[in-house]
């Protein structure tokens, strides 16, 4: 598993041009992506935020930087979500980790063996994932949860770097809501792979394999985000959440 960097915020901010060439590992790439600071909006605010605070997390340090992604350096399975939550990861360091969100992600991944703890609190938890990695298409926590069509284009490259360093092992990949199922097939198009016309529309449930270089073939599976609108109002329940999680499991496991 990757290792976690604790290194606090800087509070100089520098420029950075996100790449998605020229990376070797994981570990560099991750380190890079904490250290970017591409776009001004969503720099001032993860900041922000992090200076400011939540009342109930006031004793806390908060991360207040992008967030790279978590789980083993040749995963089986991605789970793509849509960018940090402004006081879960933008405060823990760690994607999904600290909000509602991630509470229900993680007791699923758990319910369907590739969690092996239920709870995702903070980054020294001990939580690990089986054959699964976890990250978002846009890597900083945006006002109101809507990263501007600009900033999901300027942070595109780490999504296509980090795919191109795990892609000969992932068989399965996971797109959290609409915006993770467009970027995904975006970002599996980048790196080779053949996308049908017309293209394949997100719906919760929805399965396309799409053919990759070198006789390659990787799942793509739609689920509606866990956010807390969704799981709220029972648009999204558990065993909905599950029944896709699931079959990216079994999926993994299939010969
Ligand atoms: S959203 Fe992405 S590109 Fe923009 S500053 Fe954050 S990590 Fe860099």
């Amino acid at each position: 598993m990757a290792a976690r960097m604790t290194t606090p915020p800087d509070p100089t901010p520098r420029s950075d041009s996100p790449s998605a060439d020229g990376w070797s590992d994981l570990a560099a790439l991750d380190a890079a992506i904490s250290d970017c600071f591409a776009c001004p909006r969503l720099v001032a605010w993860r900041e922000e935020v992090a200076r400011v605070k939540r009342a109930s997390f006031a004793h806390e340090t908060y991360w207040g930087r992008p967030v790279p992604g978590f789980g083993p350096e040749h995963p089986e399975i991605l789970v793509v979500g849509l960018a940090p939550a402004a006081h879960g990861a933008n405060r823990t360091g760690r994607i999904f980790t600290g909000d509602r969100s991630g509470d229900w992600l993680f007791a699923s991944l758990h319910r369907v063996g590739l969690a092996n703890q239920p709870t995702s609190v903070h980054a020294d938890d001990g939580l690990e994932l089986a054959g699964t990695r976890v990250l978002s298409a846009v890597r900083c926590a945006p006002p109101d949860n809507k990263p501007t069509t600009e900033e999901r284009d300027t942070c595109a490259p780490w999504l296509d770097a980090e795919l191109g360093l795990v892609l000969p092992s992932v068989r399965v990949v996971v797109a959290l809501g609409g915006f993770g199922w467009q970027a995904s097939l975006t970002a599996l198009a980048r790196v080779g792979a053949v996308i049908p016309v017309p293209r394949p529309k997100f719906g919760h449930g929805a399965e396309v394999v799409l053919a990759l270089p070198q006789d390659q073939q990787v799942r793509l599976l739609g689920c509606y985000h866990p956010s807390p609108q969704n799981t709220f109002t029972w648009r999204l329940t558990e065993a909905m959440l599950d029944d896709v999680l699931g079959r990216a499991a079994a999926a993994r496991l299939r010969p």
